[in-house]
């Protein structure tokens, strides 16, 4: 029997398209439009391994258990289907590169299992695609997440089954000139995995491979990123007042070797108008490709600490010095 390769990669239309072009629209038309090669930072690189070895293990552990597992959009309560951990990643390597940070990561995983040879509460769910929409529900506008039977709807539909069973009402893109326009405004996410307690409190995880953990340095700068608001929205949909919140499985990926696993804070402020600011954003990205079509010179953001984050420079950084000469530096 051919093993399953868990996909533990980016969602369809993740929070990171619209992320990026919140962050500094130039960068989003360099990867997005301009379709760049862009080298990923070695830490972007080692997170999507971890994520590969997370993903087996968990979904190995949650196919033992009594209530099975949904990986991807399929159920299942046999751990053998999965390839093991160390395989997985060695495969994912053979197609997507990193094989200079293999030793590395396998020692990580390797320490992790040897400090948590359990998880973190019972498994239900690894790498869960979800898919959300802009639209009314029960005469509420904002963010509502889609029924996976119909997690591929057509983008012109006028109704989409919700996840409650209940009907949305999509309110599309409105930019005349745009190809889109008319077609829903959807948001997908990748839950690295769900767990729920005995007494059914249910959690969304999320595993960040860091070269130093710092619990409470790190989570306030996730708590602010846009997918954790998604993340929570969506998990207030799908399980009501069972939903236990955001948890953050931080894996040090050096000597110590440290794990911590911090819940996020909450952040009602921002989450109450997501929707909104989603819409805005999907509607200025729209603008801008019908009324700017030289993508070298989109807005820029221009700034200190933007430009030179937390993984260094962005990787558009040469291309916003020399256009597109920086194309044969
Ligand atoms: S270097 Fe700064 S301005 Fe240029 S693409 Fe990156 S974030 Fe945007």
């Amino acid at each position: 029997m051919r093993k399953l390769l868990i996909d533990a990669g980016r969602s369809s239309r993740g929070w990171s398209r619209i992320g990026t072009f919140s962050r500094c629209p130039q960068l989003f038309a360099y990867g997005q439009r301009l379709n760049l090669t862009m080298i990923p930072a070695g830490a972007l690189t080692r997170g999507s391994m971890g994520h590969v070895l997370q993903a087996h293990q968990h979904a190995i552990w949650g196919a033992v258990s009594e209530e099975g597992v949904w990986v991807d959009e399929t159920w299942h309560d046999d751990p053998d289907v999965f390839l093991d951990p160390e395989t997985a990643v060695e495969m994912w390597c053979s197609t997507n590169g990193g094989h200079e940070h293999l030793e590395r990561m396998l020692e990580t995983f390797r320490r992790y299992m040897a400090r948590h040879p359990e998880p973190p509460g019972n498994v239900i769910k690894v790498e869960y695609p979800v898919t959300a929409v802009l639209g009314n529900k029960d005469g509420d506008w904002g963010l509502w997440v889609v029924h996976l039977e119909d997690s591929d709807f057509d983008r012109r539909a006028v109704k989409v089954k919700a996840w409650d069973g209940g009907i949305i009402e999509p309110t599309p893109l409105n930019c005349p000139g745009h190809p889109d326009s008319g077609a829903a405004l959807v948001l997908t996410r990748r839950l690295d995995m769900v767990t729920k307690e005995r007494g059914g409190r249910t959690f969304i995880w999320d595993h960040k491979h860091q070269a130093r953990v710092q619990a409470n340095k790190s989570v306030d700068g996730y708590a602010i990123d846009g997918g954790f608001a998604a993340f929570r929205i969506m998990g207030k949909q799908m399980y009501g007042s069972d939903f236990g919140g955001l948890g953050l499985n931080l894996i040090q990926t050096q000597e110590p070797w440290r794990v911590a696993r911090p819940m996020v804070p909450r952040t009602p402020h921002r989450d109450a108008h997501f929707a909104e600011m989603l819409w805005r954003e999907e509607h200025r990205l729209a603008r801008l490709e019908v009324d700017s079509p030289t993508f070298w010179d989109w807005p820029k953001v221009q700034h200190e600490t933007s430009c030179i984050g937390r993984y260094g420079a962005c990787p558009g950084i040469k291309f916003c010095f020399y256009g597109s000469a920086a194309k044969t530096i």
